[in-house]
């Protein structure tokens, strides 16, 4: 190896331990053969033989420059058989082209291949010719390009399963690339179309454009990120939806430069979700959204309103839903809710809206240019008289039945769904504490009774435990004013707070809790264990009268004749010891199946009286039908006798009939010796007020009897 020949090509300064001396450019080019990555050798063409090379060339084989040095071409060739030939064939064809490239494969040292690209440049050198091979290794490449093509059928492939599809546009040239993928979703192919912001435009559904365009633009000026999701309206009516999600790279002077987007077909998706939206929120009786869609549905009314317009939220539910069902059976209930919902359908207009919310309980939005009380008002009150009176269609039934409604306004009851619907439920509460068909627009003041009847139920939940029920008793005495003809047992509560609460007040509320029941079979136990100890105590009564609530005849299991007997075999009693005071109206809900109950009481050989005569207008012949024995005719009308004629001879007309009907009658609420002169004179049998005795505690009763027996 000729020094002059590697001082000239490869020397290095750390080889040498010198920093060189450059005399000219031409020199100093001379160092960056190390400095590159390419491999350099100089080959001798006359022995073809390696006489110089650079250090990447030797090191990426993993030889020294010395031991490199004793090889040649062959040497270093992958395929060992052929690796002669080759090499002479590479001298032939650089002694005739003294410059090239072709491509080739070495062998490292380690045995390891690698696939190299060879440019020669022939020199001659000093009369020698000798050839400058730069080697580069193209293996990583090779592998790079490889696995770049395979990323890309990949990337193609999973574009294609996901309908996934990208693309690239270019807001400088407006060039818009679409990916194969997008082209398919778009229903075309990149020889039918020539992708453009405004091709794209026009596939989208009319209905979302603006929307979609609004977006894009969007992101296009802010470089925010974007999704969306759309209908695309294809030729042939196809109809697609997609999911777009993109972000546009801004440039330095705040331009869009690019926009980098997915286009992925969810028309699948969508349709399984419009499916389980369907499960989720519509009724399946009615078809009407339900529930969940009606919270959702006013939520997204309210947010769109805001403080400035508003909404009318009516609850309405179906008076007597529950007896239809029970009486007529679940099919007519079924058909009597979706007449109901069709009715309702009927009388909404384009942006009202209406779901079933519970089994006979509907909501109804209306959204307002602004809150309008009056407005709301007469659109629940035109319902209101609508469903009552239109056909029962296929029911059954002559009419539709008639509902309760309450009325709540956004934003002036509330500003949430939660709220709003709280209000308008107070407010039908608060109209079916008013009987049926009727209608209630919401307060403050209705949820403030509201909740001290809900605190009144809780209380009285408690009472019966607590021992703070008591039993009053009220002498009832006979025509000749002087012998006590019976008492009427009268329940008192004196509450936790020491509070007396009138029976007119928590027995109507037990009765609409189902608290009666429990607090009945007390006065019934309590009655009979009192009237024990006074016949214990060798003190007679006629009869003791017991009030009877509608919903303690009406029950089943046990039935009142069953708890009664109970409380009349513990106590030693017998059913004639008791009167059994029903009110008219209790006679009226049913008459049928109280007429039955009765029969039944009468035959057991309990005393029955009708109370408060005359307050539920029944007619004198239905009575004439049931085994009644006494007819208490009610205080409203004893206290108008003196100044009334008009009362005074419905008075008269009662007591005679009564007797025609073989009916005692007693007086309620005598307080003057005028009242009581009038009702004798009119041939009245009893009477009962605070001029013959208040209604008071056993103890004093029983002090009364005992003077009544000694006189
Ligand atoms: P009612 O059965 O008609 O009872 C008569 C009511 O008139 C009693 O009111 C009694 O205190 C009152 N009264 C009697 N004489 C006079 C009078 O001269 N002047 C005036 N102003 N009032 C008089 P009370 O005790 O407040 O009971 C009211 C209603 O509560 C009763 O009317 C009855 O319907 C119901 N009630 C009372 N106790 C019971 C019970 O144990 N069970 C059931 N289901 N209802 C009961
Ligand atoms: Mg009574
Ligand atoms: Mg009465």
């Amino acid at each position: 190896m000729e020094p002059s020949v590697q001082s000239f090509w490869f020397s290095t300064p750390a080889e040498q331990g010198l920093i060189p001396c450059v005399d000219s450019v031409g020199d100093a080019l001379r160092f960056a053969a190390d400095l590159g990555s390419d491999d350099l050798v100089v080959l001798d063409l006359a022995s073809g033989h390696f006489i110089d090379c650079n250090r990447s060339a030797h090191e990426r084989l993993g030889y020294s420059r010395e031991h490199f040095l004793t090889l040649n071409p062959a040497a270093i060739q992958a395929d060992a058989e052929l690796a002669d030939d080759l090499m002479h064939d590479q001298l032939r064809v650089m002694r005739q082209q003294p410059r090239g490239s072709f491509a080739t494969r070495h062998r490292a040292r380690c045995g390891a291949c690698r696939d190299v690209s060879v440019s020669y440049q022939v020199l001659d050198l000093c009369g020698r010719l000798v050839a400058l091979v730069s080697h580069r290794d193209r293996t990583e490449l090779d592998t790079a390009l490889r696995e770049s093509s395979r990323l890309g059928s990949l990337l193609q492939e999973a574009e294609r399963l996901t309908h996934v599809g990208s693309w690239e546009l270019n807001h400088r040239t407006g060039e818009l690339l679409w990916s194969n993928e997008t082209y398919s979703i778009f229903n075309t192919a990149p020889e039918l179309t020539a992708p453009s912001y405004g091709h794209f435009l026009q596939t989208v559904h009319p209905e979302d454009r603006s929307l979609v365009d609004a977006t894009f633009q969007e992101s296009f000026r802010t470089g925010r990120p974007y999704r969306i999701e759309h209908r695309l309206l294809l030729g042939d009516g196809l109809l697609k939806m997609v999911l777009e999600r993109g972000r546009t790279t801004l440039g330095a002077d705040g331009e869009p430069l690019t926009t980098v987007g997915t286009v992925q077909d969810i028309s699948e998706q969508h349709e399984i979700q419009q499916r389980l939206e369907r499960i989720a929120f519509v009724d399946p009786l009615t078809r009407l959204p339900n529930k969940a869609a009606a919270v959702r549905q006013l939520a997204r009314l309210l947010r769109m309103a805001g403080s400035e317009r508003g909404i009318a939220l009516i609850n309405l539910d179906l008076d007597n839903f529950q007896s239809i069902n029970n009486s007529l059976g679940h099919e007519i209930g079924n058909q009597v809710l979706q007449a109901s919902g069709s009715c309702l359908r009927h009388l909404m207009r384009p942006d009202d809206w209406l779901a079933r919310v519970g089994s006979d309980e509907f909501i109804l939005l209306r959204p307002m240019a602004m809150a309008d009380r009056l407005e709301a008002l007469q659109w629940a009150e035109q319902i209101r008289r609508t469903l009552g009176n239109s056909p029962g269609m296929g029911t059954g039934l002559a009419v539709q039945p008639s509902a309760s409604l309450g009325v709540a306004l956004a934003p002036d009851h509330g500003s949430d769904p939660d709220t709003l619907l709280r209000c308008a439920n107070t407010a039908l509460m608060e109209a079916k504490q008013h009987g049926k068909n009727q209608l209630r627009f919401y307060t403050p003041e209705i949820s403030l009774q509201l909740r001290e009847r809900l605190e009144l139920e809780l209380s009285l939940g408690r009472a019966i435990d607590r021992e703070q029920l008591r039993l009053f008793y009220q002498p009832q005495i006979d025509r000749g004013g002087s012998r006590i003809a019976g008492a009427e047992a009268l329940l008192r509560w004196r509450d936790q707070n020491g509070r007396m609460v009138s029976p007119n007040v928590f027995i109507p509320l037990a009765e609409k809790t189902g608290q009666i029941h429990t607090i009945g079979l007390w006065v019934i136990e309590e009655a009979c264990r009192q009237l024990q100890e006074w016949h214990r105590q060798g003190l007679r009564l006629g009869k003791l009268a017991i009030n009877i609530s509608p919903l303690q005849l009406g029950a089943e299991h046990p039935s009142l004749s069953e708890l009664l007997a109970g409380a009349l075999s513990a106590y030693d009693l017998v059913p004639e010891n008791l009167e059994l005071e029903i009110t008219e109206t209790a006679l009226l809900n049913d008459p049928e199946r109280a007429g039955e109950q009765l029969r039944q009481l009468a035959e057991s050989g309990f005393s029955l009286a009708i109370d408060d005569f005359g307050t539920g207008y029944s007619s004198l012949a239905m009575l004439h039908s049931l085994p009644l024995d006494k007819l208490k005719i009610d205080r409203f009308f004893v206290e108008r006798l003196g100044n009334d004629d008009a009362d005074l001879a419905i008075v008269k007309a009662t007591i005679v009939m009564a007797k025609e009907l073989g009916l005692m009658t007693l007086a309620e609420g005598v307080e003057t010796a005028e009242q009581l002169g009038m009702l004798r004179n009119l041939g009245c049998d009893q009477f009962q007020g605070h001029l013959l005795g208040k209604p008071m505690p056993a103890r004093d009763f029983g002090a009364l009897l005992g003077r009544a027996a000694a006189a």
